[in-house]
């Protein structure tokens, strides 16, 4: 068994000069800064723009003004304290505050600095509202990360969830398989338990976030195998990332490997304009054009992702662009009168978030053909 063994200060990163340490003081006093010496252990320390140490390593730019803690408005979805409703038939419980490690470019940032505020411990008020609302079909465990949670704690929320009927498919988000693999493999009573509440009728989803190929090691491969036999389906799920992932070959090596572990690409985000993510920002169309060329040269399971922006009003898919335009489309609406509605704009090459779009051209819904 495999001691991985976390690091909360920047000083206890001793691949990092002491200059170095004195300088990300700064960064780390405003966004927390956690690792882990496996995680720390992918980095290719001799290059200074090694992706995992981007990933992972506080830099300064992120002290530079831009951006807004909740970019997406989550608070406005929020039922109570750990409950979002925000699409008719999905719930999110934020049940835990802490991950395998702190990703730079996190979007809910503000969870680490305000401990304790939105996440739930005892979830049994908002597990009454699931239960009292029959069109939840989905429950996503989010947080920070379920899969820190003690297997105990996680299953006692799980066998709670799998005791409402109408509650067919439970998330779990979780950025472990990544971070650190061994949490996995060496928790026999977590594979267990997903053996015991992943049934033939209602599944058990994981939401891998891989973020780069380099993260996808022989052990979390081990991981990932093991999730699946124990009878989880696995979907990944990763924003686009500057200096990490947002180059057309990255992206593409990342699909062609999630696809041969059998991991489906299934979301790739536009970045939140959170407030500390600048570094990290690309522009919509410019992501866009690196996504579509990413996709371009893999197999049609490698290539089953979406590019889309959580945006406070939905889920919006960029569908397309020409020379004058861009087009955005709903793929999952809050507001029903807007579900699948087709968006046209101006094109903005600048535009970090669809609210940087200001000239709307047309939007239409494309009616269901009529038998
Ligand atoms: S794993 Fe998710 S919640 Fe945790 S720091 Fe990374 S992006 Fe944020």
């Amino acid at each position: 068994m495999s001691k991985v063994k976390y690091l909360v200060k920047i000083d206890q990163v001793e691949q990092l000069s002491q200059e170095e340490k004195e300088q990300l003081k700064k960064v780390t006093e405003k966004y927390k800064f956690r690792a882990n010496d496996y995680y720390l252990g992918l980095i290719n320390w001799e290059d200074p723009n090694d992706p995992i140490r981007n990933l992972i390593i506080p830099q300064m730019g992120e002290l530079e003004e831009w951006g807004r803690l909740d970019a997406s408005n989550e608070k406005s979805y929020t039922i109570s304290k750990g409950l979002q409703h925000k699409y008719r038939d999905t719930a999110l419980l934020l049940v835990n505050d802490v991950c395998g490690g702190f990703c730079r470019f996190c979007f809910r940032k503000r969870l680490f600095i305000n401990v304790g505020a939105e996440v739930v411990r005892d979830v049994s008020e908002d597990l009454e509202y699931i239960r009292q609302h029959k069109e939840i079909t989905n429950v996503l465990l989010t947080g920070g990360d379920p899969l820190l949670l003690a297997t105990e704690k996680l299953e006692n929320i799980i066998k709670q969830i799998r005791e409402i009927e109408h509650v067919q498919i439970i998330r779990i988000g979780s950025k472990m398989v990544a971070f650190n693999p061994h949490r996995i493999i060496d928790d026999p009573k977590l594979i267990e338990m997903i053996k015991k509440y992943s049934t033939d009728e209602k599944k058990i989803y994981i939401m891998t976030q891989f973020n780069h190929p380099n993260e996808i090691t022989d052990v979390a491969i081990k991981a990932v195998n093991m999730l699946l036999k124990a009878g989880a389906i696995l979907a990944n799920q990763t924003p686009l990332i500057k200096g990490v992932n947002a180059d057309y070959k990255t992206l593409e090596a990342l699909f062609k490997k999630l696809s041969f572990i059998g991991v489906p690409p299934y979301y790739v985000f536009q970045g939140r304009p959170v407030a500390g993510n600048k570094p990290f920002a690309v522009p919509v169309e410019e992501g866009y054009q690196i996504f579509l060329k990413a996709i371009m040269n893999v197999s049609g399971l490698a290539k089953r992702a979406k590019f889309a922006m959580s945006h406070e009003t939905g889920k919006i898919e960029v569908a397309g662009l020409t020379k004058e335009h861009i087009i955005f489309r709903y793929q999952r609406a809050h507001d029903p009168n807007n579900a699948g509605k087709f968006m046209v704009y101006k094109r903005n090459p600048n535009a970090y978030w669809l609210d940087d779009y200001k000239e709307l051209v047309e939007e239409f819904v494309v009616e269901n053909p009529q038998p």
